[in-house]
């Protein structure tokens, strides 16, 4: 447990963490496990990819982030707090604030490069042997790094997905990224990109998941699964509840809640990476957010929980469009 001083802050108990912004915060009720616990669960709880590549169950979003100069220190704090919870996969995109979102990331990731798994996206219209490296070179610039270490199609537009393939090869073979994959792809495009000649070399889809959204459940998410390429949640909180009414406020989500003395939120990001093949990228633009989110990472929901919210949040038995926003 964390040990508070006779004002509520944190005291310097927890001395695993560099970061010391800790000590001045009051600590969410949500919270019930010491910072070197949860550093270390979440560094040690990993996926794989097919390359053998290991990335955090929970990493972190950064969409809206970089757009105003007012939080600027706090999202920037925000993300590097989120790195020593365990949760060091960053998430951008060259559309997230035209290239603020990449800029502020490089800011977080100063002196810490090594230690992040560094995810970016290319725009469709960019994602074509004209474009696609100037759109890499000038996102790596933003970002102050010579690599990323996943580059994202974030949709499917007009370019030939084959097109996109080669691109994609070209940058791993300069090692301007060490490996690619796709976003917002449902399982015709999936199907379609894995019989391209490398194709196949995609590592992840990145697509809508929270408990509000299951339509990946009926197809999408077990074709993943048969292939042994791991999905990556985004709006795991389905926005903190705003994607679907009632979801926060749901008699089953509250009671696990107040159970487990947690938060709704924790109780969705826990419920996104439950089976532990998916990750999930919250964006937190706070430390106690941060917090929260880092420490739902050592909820493991019982087979009875899960079925509870499975009542209350059926996954669909039929094909739906896939979800995206
Ligand atoms: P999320 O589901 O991650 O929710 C983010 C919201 O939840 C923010 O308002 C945040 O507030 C709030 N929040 C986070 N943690 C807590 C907490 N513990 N308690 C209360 N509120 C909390 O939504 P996003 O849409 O941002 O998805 C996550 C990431 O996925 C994006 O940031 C982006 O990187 C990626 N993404 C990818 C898309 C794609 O097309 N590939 C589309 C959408 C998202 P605050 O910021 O104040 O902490």
């Amino acid at each position: 447990m964390f040990l508070m001083d006779d004002r509520g802050k944190y005291s310097k108990y927890i001395y695993n963490l560099s970061f010391k912004g800790i000590f001045n915060m009051n600590m969410p009720k949500s919270i019930n496990h010491d910072l070197a616990e949860i550093a270390q669960k979440n560094r040690l709880s990993r996926i794989k990819l097919a390359d053998g590549a290991s990335v955090p169950r929970i990493g972190q979003g950064t969409w809206f982030m970089g757009e105003s100069a007012a939080n600027r220190e706090a999202e920037i704090a925000a993300l590097r707090l989120g790195v020593e919870l365990g949760m060091n996969l960053i998430d951008t995109a060259e559309m997230y604030g035209e290239g603020n979102a990449e800029l502020l990331v490089g800011e977080a990731i100063k002196g810490i490069r090594d230690d992040v798994f560094l995810v970016s996206k290319v725009y469709p219209h960019n994602a074509g042997q004209d474009k696609m490296a100037a759109s890499c070179e000038a996102s790596l610039k933003r970002l102050g790094t010579d690599h990323l270490d996943l580059y994202l199609l974030h949709w499917r537009g007009n370019i030939p997905l084959a097109e996109t393939v080669d691109s994609m090869e070209k940058l791993v073979e300069q090692g301007k990224i060490a490996r690619w994959g796709v976003s917002n792809l449902d399982t015709e495009d999936m199907q379609e990109l894995t019989r391209i000649s490398k194709g196949t070399h995609c590592v992840t889809n990145q697509v809508l998941y929270h408990l509000g959204s299951r339509g990946i459940e009926y197809d999408l998410l077990p074709w993943h699964r048969s292939r042994n390429m791991p999905i990556m949640a985004y709006s795991p909180l389905a926005q903190a509840g705003s994607l679907r009414k009632g979801l926060l406020e749901n008699e089953a989500v509250a009671e696990i809640a107040r159970d487990r003395q947690c938060s709704p939120l924790q109780v969705l990001l826990a419920w996104t990476i439950r089976e532990g093949d998916v990750m999930a990228i919250p964006k937190a633009s706070s430390l106690e957010h941060v917090l929260e989110n880092a420490s739902a990472g050592l909820i493991q929901l019982t087979p009875e929980e899960v079925w509870k919210l499975d009542d209350a949040f059926q996954m669909p038995s039929w094909k739906v469009p896939l979800d995206m926003i």
